[in-house]
Parts: structure tokens; sequence; C-alpha cells
């Protein structure tokens, strides 16, 4: 294990909380930051409270509700309905440089507790149209990051190139397969673990978990 301290971006779902424990088992010192911008379930940020107290975590949660006022879209307004983009248009819950944002606001946090390393779930193998997801942006960043605070972080990206069946292979292999399984919310009906099995966010996960559990029987 290394002695540096990390800061995971975590929002208490299947990915983000994969990247706890990867982090958990790499590094002597974790904590963990939440951003709040009035998400569709208050329980998001409820479960990302519980996970991080569990695991013994120091949890940071950032206000983010001038996201708002950006963009007044579907994860932030409930009066309009989450739908999936269609002939490559961006999904409706799509908020422009979000995650640009969330990262920069991450590194604000890493400088001032003193960690290295800043922790961050995105993946470009499920290609939702993020281009700020991409790889080639998260060291774009990690170059201006450093840059702009005279310092030498290191983005750590897990899941880059994992699909959804390698995540829960992930998972599994830093002993949390069960915990991610039960204790995650991914699903946009904000139904914590199996979720509601109905929308592409339990659709997308439910898939991965039935692949990797078939392939486990088979090995
Ligand atoms: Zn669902």
């Amino acid at each position: 294990m290394k002695k540096e301290k990390a800061v995971v971006v975590f929002s208490g779902g299947q990915d983000s909380t994969t990247c706890l424990f990867w982090a958990l088992e790499r590094f002597a010192e974790v904590e963990a930051v939440t951003f709040d911008y009035n998400q569709r379930h208050r329980l998001e940020i409820e479960c990302a409270q519980n996970i991080a107290n569990e695991l013994g975590i120091k949890h940071h949660i950032l206000d983010m509700s001038l996201l708002n006022q950006l963009a007044p879209n579907a994860l932030t307004r409930n009066d309009i309905e989450v739908k999936d983009g269609e002939d490559g248009e961006l999904p409706s819950t799509f908020v422009p440089g979000r995650n640009l944002l969330f990262l920069s606001f991450a590194g604000v946090i890493a400088s001032q507790i003193g960690a290295k390393h800043i922790v961050t779930g995105v993946c470009e193998t499920d290609f939702s149209g993020y281009p700020d997801c991409r790889d080639v942006f998260i060291k774009s960043l990690n170059v201006t990051l450093n840059l702009s605070m005279d310092d030498s972080f290191v983005i750590d990206t897990p899941l880059m190139w994992l699909n959804k069946e390698e995540t829960w292979e992930l998972a599994d292999r830093l002993g949390a397969f069960e915990f991610v399984r039960e204790k995650t919310l991914t699903c946009y009906n904000g139904i914590i673990a199996d979720g509601c099995g109905e929308c592409p966010a339990c659709k997308l996960r439910q898939k991965g978990l039935v692949d990797y559990l078939s392939k486990r029987k088979e090995s």
C-alpha cells in the first residue's frame, strides 16, 4: 500500500463505491467527496453518507446547487422526465461540463487535505456521450490541475476501460461484491441495490451483473 492520501469522487452508486474500495486497498488515507446538486432523490446523498459512515471514511458533501441555474434538466428538476438520447443525441440528463466542474472542485479539496490522488469512476467503455468522461479529457485536466495549483496530483480512473461486467469483477476481487450489490444506488427511480429493473441505469447494471455471475459460475 502506498503511503499517499486519496480523495474519491463519490456518488453512492456502483461505480464510485467500487472506486472507494479500490482506493482503500491502495492508499493509506482515503476521503470521499459527494456533490449535492438537488439530485432527483435525496436518497442518493443519504446512500453515499451511509456508505461513507459504514466504511469509516471522512465524507465531504459540497453544495453544487448552482448547477440548477446552469442546467434545468431531468437530473436536477423533478418536472422533466428522464429520457434516453436518441439518434446519437446526448441523454436529457446531460449537464455540459459537469464532470469538469466536479473534478476541479475535487482538485481543490485534494489540495487542501494534502491528497495526491483524485479517484473517479468515469468510464469510456459504455460511452455515454459525456465528452468530459473520456480518457483524453482526464489526462488534459490532470495537467491543468497541476499547473493551476503548482502541484503533482494524479487522477486515477480505475474503471476507464472496464465494461459493467468487469466492474462487478473488480468489486469481487476487492472483496466488495456483496457490499456494492446491496448498498449502492444506481436506479433513476431511487431504489437501492437491484433497483427498479426498468430504467436505463438499472438495465445496464443488471446486464453487467448477470454476465459476471454467469462467468463466475463457469470458472
Ligand atoms: Zn431503476
